[in-house]
């Protein structure tokens, strides 16, 4: 299974994803999970990164279309994979339906998910993640049972640099602008799919695996 999971930020791609892939088996090819990886750990990925990221702008094409391409062609992605964040705009899409084709793969699935922008802000401003373990909590949804710990491990919980006010606009016109378009690129793709992201999780994730598994 090869799939691709897009949408606006803060519309739950990172925890579904991360369900799902679990599920099934297969990798989680997180962009941002990568690059913040690369920050923290000073390599010369995260020092490019970073003034992107925190800023709420996409990192130049080339950069990532190199760092996903060497992740989809490991040892670990050859059952399949989840790509969450990246494409995330037509030029990487084309760049990735290219890539596969060259290696005679192709895409099965690609579901697009979708929630009113009050939802997604509230998701965003309210996303906590464990420093230790990655772990995410909401403080209004999904609070932990401990202020400021992780349930699993104990850890600090921080908000993301770019999870604060004046960056979330920002990242919300670049997926306006950016990511959106993807919606005609994929939408005659024979296994795209609309998701409404707006409720539950759980609920969320049961019309996830119908649409992904039947
Ligand atoms: P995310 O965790 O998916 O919200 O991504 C966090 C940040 O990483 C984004 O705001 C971008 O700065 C960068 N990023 C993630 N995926 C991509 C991508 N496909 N292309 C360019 N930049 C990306």
């Amino acid at each position: 299974m090869r799939l691709v999971l897009f949408g606006p930020p803060g519309v739950g791609k990172g925890t579904q994803g991360a369900r799902l892939a679990n599920e099934l088996s297969i990798p989680q090819l997180a962009m941002g999970d990568i690059l913040r990886q690369a920050v923290a750990e000073g390599s010369e990925l995260g020092r490019k990164a970073k003034r992107y990221m925190d800023a709420g702008q996409l990192l130049p094409d080339d950069i990532v279309i190199e760092v996903i391409e060497s992740r989809i062609l490991s040892p670990e992605a050859q059952r399949g994979f989840l790509l969450d964040g990246f494409p995330r705009n037509v030029a990487q899409a084309a760049a990735l339906d290219r890539m596969l084709e060259g290696h005679g793969m192709r895409l099965d699935r690609v579901i697009f998910m979708d929630a009113p922008e009050s939802v997604l802000i509230r998701r965003l401003s309210g996303r906590l993640i464990c420093e230790a373990c990655g772990l995410v909590f909401n403080r209004y949804s999904s609070p932990p049972r401990t202020p400021g710990r992780c349930d699993r491990c104990g850890g600090r919980l921080i908000q993301r640099e770019d999870d604060r006010e004046e960056v979330i606009a920002n990242r919300l016109a670049v997926y306006r602008k950016q990511t959106q378009p993807l919606l005609e690129y994929y939408g005659t793709h024979p296994g795209f799919h609309r998701l409404d992201a707006s409720g539950g999780q759980d609920e969320v994730y049961a019309t996830l695996k119908t649409l992904v598994v039947g």
